[in-house]
């Protein structure tokens, strides 16, 4: 299948929460941080919902239960239902029992959300490698997963039993520093087994293909702050996207972005579901010297870096930069100096 190369965010003509039926939003780093929610996100979902739009909230964390992520929401001020949450753990148990024997014994290396979504598709979840296990599943398990439960996994694995993880990231950020998140611990058994894992989480298409079937979404947008996730896993699922700027993703890195990691919109935060995208115009045809506008602001690509003139919201520059650097990037990230561009917007 062959897409064409992404160069430039788009223009809306319409408030996206119009444009769009249903928003596949990211959690950390998009409604919350550190369990408080991300300022303006609790009015703009609630005007959001109130105007027709389906929140649905997308998790690669497959440790707590749909439940008890719709009560933190809640907590925090965004009514949901659990059936509003779809997590890894879902994705996973779903793609698990398409490929073994309905209510098959699966062992968990991981926590209560994956044993409720195991038991959802009708499978046993086991903890032992001697409950002869038809599947391996490891989800992230909190700081508190004994070492031995790796240990079951690799005996287990080594017998020849497939092997499935929720989700592949490798870092969890919390308020004292970044701690390893489940693709560590699934490196932990890769290194031990020499095995490779069939993975569901984003952007891996069983994460989008869960979302898609549990929402009924029909012209969804994927709502997030990572690129190698989030982004990446609308492009694989070939829909629409906003980068919000909330979260882990600065203004280099989204300059600097290949193809799958750039969004077809960026805002600052969930207030950009609220608003029209502006166009971003130039012509790349005509040359370099045009250069792309966006609002009040030109950038253009010079020989080092990247360059803006103009002045205007700051997140216009950022959007006219974008077309200027994923042109000049072409199918690979864009390697110009950003600095001075982005000082001038103050991002
Ligand atoms: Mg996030």
């Amino acid at each position: 299948m062959s897409r064409s190369v992404r160069t430039s965010p788009e223009g809306s003509g319409r408030d996206l929460s119009e444009a769009y039926d249903t928003a596949l939003l990211d959690l950390d780093g998009v409604v919350y941080a550190g369990g408080n929610a991300i300022a303006h996100a609790v009015e703009s979902l609630s005007r959001a919902r109130d105007g027709g739009m389906r929140l649905a909230y997308v998790t690669n964390n497959a440790l707590r239960t749909p439940d008890a992520v719709a009560a933190h929401l809640s907590e925090l001020g965004m009514a949901t239902g659990a059936a509003d949450v779809i997590t890894s753990a879902q994705a996973v148990a779903r793609l698990i029992a398409e490929q073994v024997p309905s209510g098959a014994r699966v062992l968990v290396i991981g926590g209560e959300g994956l044993r409720v979504a195991l038991r959802e598709r009708g499978l046993e979840p086991v903890e032992s490698a001697e409950d002869d296990p038809a599947a391996v599943v490891q989800g992230f398990g909190g700081p508190e997963l004994p070492w031995g439960r790796f240990a079951e996994a690799c005996y287990a694995i080594a017998r020849g039993v497939p092997w499935y993880a929720s989700n592949t990231d490798l870092t969890i950020p919390g308020a004292r520093g970044i701690a390893p998140g489940n693709g560590a611990a699934v490196e932990v058994v890769r290194i031990a087994t020499g095995a490779e894992p069939q993975v569901a989480g984003k952007p891996l298409p069983p994460m989008h293909r869960e979302t898609i079937l549990r929402t009924g979404a029909r012209r969804p947008l994927v709502v997030g702050d990572r690129l190698d996730t989030d982004i990446e896993g609308a492009f694989n699922g070939e829909v629409d996207s906003l980068l919000v700027l909330t979260g882990v993703t600065d203004g280099a890195q989204l300059l600097a972005a290949p193809p799958q990691h750039r969004p077809t919109y960026v805002d600052a935060d969930l207030r950009g579901l609220l608003t029209g995208q502006p166009d971003v115009t130039g012509d790349a045809g005509a040359g370099a010297d045009g250069g792309f506008r966006c609002g009040g602001w030109t950038a253009r690509a010079g020989e080092e870096r990247l360059e803006l003139e103009g002045d205007g919201a700051a997140l216009d520059g950022l959007r006219a930069l974008c077309a200027a650097a994923w042109t000049a990037g072409g199918e690979e990230g864009c390697g110009l100096d950003s600095g001075k561009a982005l000082a001038r917007l103050g991002l």
